[in-house]
């Protein structure tokens, strides 16, 4: 099936493995596999009904600074065609789960994308204990933590039991992935 035919059949976003959402050029979400959506909000201790996304900036819902304006950067240059498809890792834990996932944003046509997260795996994850203020910094797309500990030089992955901090951060090797690749 074309990525056109996608837009306009419901059936076909609701099948989708994830969260499927279609966005127009200014990056309103237009449509979406709802059931799943709604599935996700519950599972990542949501509480009451899944917001609304008709309608709404689909980047007002992540976290601002960096985070939000590089998306917005990579998904507004995929609109204008000046950059080829979004393929990005990205960690989503929910609560007592470690949740790998890959997102990819395509055009469909020359008004809309097709911005698809996946999920690859889940395990359980240990509830961490209190935050104790000596959390590490965390990549807010890969949950990967600042240099530190363990490794003073690169950004690792965090322990299962550590804390990250809420983060606004980006870090090099996603930032690299967020920024133009050749159309
Ligand atoms: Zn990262």
């Amino acid at each position: 099936m074309h990525l056109h035919a996608v837009v306009a059949r419901q059936d076909i976003l609701e099948a989708m493995t994830g969260i499927a959402l279609v966005i127009d050029r200014e990056l309103r979400v237009v449509a979406g596999g709802w059931r799943n959506w709604r599935a996700f909000w519950r599972a990542n201790g949501g509480v009451g009904p899944a917001p609304a996304m008709c309608g709404q900036d689909l980047t007002l819902g992540f976290s601002a600074g960096a985070v939000r304006s590089g998306f917005r950067a990579a998904l507004t240059a995929l609109a204008a065609g000046e950059r080829g498809p979004l393929r990005l890792p990205f960690r989503c834990d929910a609560p007592g789960l470690q949740r790998d996932m890959l997102l990819s944003v395509t055009r469909c046509g020359t008004a809309h994308m097709l911005y698809h997260a996946m999920p690859l795996t889940e395990k359980p994850r240990p509830v961490p204990l209190t935050n104790t203020g000596s959390a590490p910094q965390c990549c807010a797309v890969c949950g990967r933590a600042a240099p530190g500990q363990p490794d003073p030089l690169d950004w690792t992955e965090p322990s299962v039991t550590t804390i990250c901090l809420p983060t606004h951060e980006v870090c090099p090797r996603c930032t690299l992935l967020l920024m133009a690749q050749p159309a």
